[in-house]
């Protein structure tokens, strides 16, 4: 399988050139050149296969020739090492909880899997240049992808994150690794943190020094593996004849939502797709007024979720051939504040006895949104990282929150990071690593 780039001017690159450059020369995102429908004996029978099974049969396509069978079946079977429990809430609405992996987010999946691929194509090949892979993160990302790359040799990670903006256990796990990863605060938005790396990949003086790749969900690494989870809930959910079913799926650079719509292209029944956002909710708007009018972020309690525009989108516009009808049927959008993200942890907990964070309260309120106009729905609820990472906002509603052992070993480490003031002290810092 071949990737182009979104921006047309580059040439079409396999699954491990694309993976290595995380995006193309072009500074276009890459897309997989076709996207092959699975057979309908698979697609109807999920239930005779297993997670690792499912995500083999997904994956292969993308990866092609790159990596042998055995491979990455080992490599999948490593990555998948957790369970992603289906929870009902009642007869429409039920929470996926991805957030069982080392990290306790979804992102565990992406970025366990990227690493593996990147680790294998470095054991393979004659020049041993390091890698160094750069992640601007908002908050999950940079410890999704620290401790999947963790002690992986010939790869250096280089971490962003905004001052002030992360929560303490999103902190603490970005900073406290140390070897080969090291984490960089920027006094900024994540937007800025972004910012930097893109001017980084623009930098041809910096790229003719060192080999760099991203690890934000704009890799095809990280990103088509999220596609796994909606065919493991599509199994595990109990449809009944005349069901339509829609995933909400709680959205900041919209990677796992599009993840979705490959899921879909590539044959599995989705009805909708609805994007739960904060308050920043460029696309919702875009929907309702055919005007794209990114704006600076704005930080909010879900905080994964606080990007102002989503690099994935194009991706999204993509698939639906540009049509803004055609994104429009499969797309369902909605926003909320902070106050009615407070709103539904409360009434999850005292109505359901199910203890959220602030990502999955916000995908509840899109589900209930939706199912309103929608009634003959079921609705599963991306629930993309565990309550205990947001403990200051979710303690003022509970006193149950039970601390996995994960975070209680890492907040009694100590944090290290390097304060960065601007892109040229980035800059000299990556070169000087
Ligand atoms: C990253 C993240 C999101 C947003 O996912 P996208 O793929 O960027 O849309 C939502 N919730 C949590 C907890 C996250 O870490």
């Amino acid at each position: 399988m071949n990737y182009y780039s979104l921006n047309k001017k580059s040439k079409n690159v396999s699954f491990k050139e694309a993976l290595i450059r995380g995006l193309a020369p072009d500074k276009g995102l890459y897309f997989p050149e076709k996207i092959m429908k699975l057979p309908n004996s698979f697609i109807n029978n999920l239930k005779d296969f297993s997670n690792e099974e499912i995500a083999y049969e997904c994956i292969k396509q993308f990866v092609g020739e790159d990596i042998p069978e055995s491979d990455l079946r080992k490599i999948i079977s490593d990555v998948l090492s957790f369970d992603f429990p289906l929870v009902k809430l009642n007869s429409q609405i039920s929470f996926l909880e991805l957030f069982h992996g080392p990290t306790m987010a979804f992102k565990d999946v992406g970025a366990r899997f990227m690493s593996r691929c990147l680790a294998y194509f470095l054991s393979n090949q004659e020049e041993n240049k390091p890698v160094t892979v750069l992640v601007a993160t908002s908050g999950d990302t940079g410890g999704a992808v620290a401790s999947g790359f963790y002690k992986v040799k010939g790869i250096k990670v280089v971490i962003l994150y905004p001052k002030g903006k992360v929560s303490n256990v999103q902190e603490k796990q970005l900073t406290t690794l140390g070897e080969n990863i090291t984490a960089l605060e920027i006094d900024g938005t994540f937007d800025d943190c972004q910012a930097m790396v893109k001017t980084a990949f623009l930098d041809n003086d910096l790229l003719n020094k060192i080999r760099l790749t991203s690890a934000n969900s704009i890799n095809i690494a990280r990103w088509l593996p999220q596609m796994f989870y909606f065919f493991f809930s599509y199994r595990d959910l109990k449809l009944e004849q005349g069901d339509k079913i829609a995933f909400s799926v709680p959205s900041g650079n919209f990677g796992n939502i599009c993840a979705g719509m490959m899921a879909k292209e590539m044959g599995l029944p989705i009805d909708k797709f609805i994007a739960s956002n904060n308050i920043n909710d460029v696309v919702n708007r875009y929907l309702n007024t055919k005007i794209y009018d990114s704006k600076p972020s704005i930080q909010t309690i879900s905080n994964a979720m606080d990007v102002g525009d989503p690099s994935n989108f194009i991706r999204i516009s993509n698939i639906y051939k540009n049509d803004f009808n055609l994104i429009k049927e499969s797309l369902y959008t909605c926003s909320f504040t902070d106050d009615e993200t407070e709103e539904g942890i409360k009434e999850l907990i005292s109505e359901f006895n199910y203890i959220p964070d602030p990502h999955g309260a916000v995908g509840y309120l899109g589900a209930k949104d939706f199912i309103k106009s929608h009634p003959n729905y079921k609705c599963i609820i991306l629930e993309t990282a565990h309550p205990a990472k947001f403990s200051e906002v979710i303690n003022l509603y509970t006193n149950n929150l039970e601390i996995p052992s994960q975070i209680i070993s890492v907040m009694d480490k100590k944090k290290e990071s390097i304060n960065i003031d601007s892109y040229l002290a980035f800059k000299n810092y990556l070169l000087d690593i």
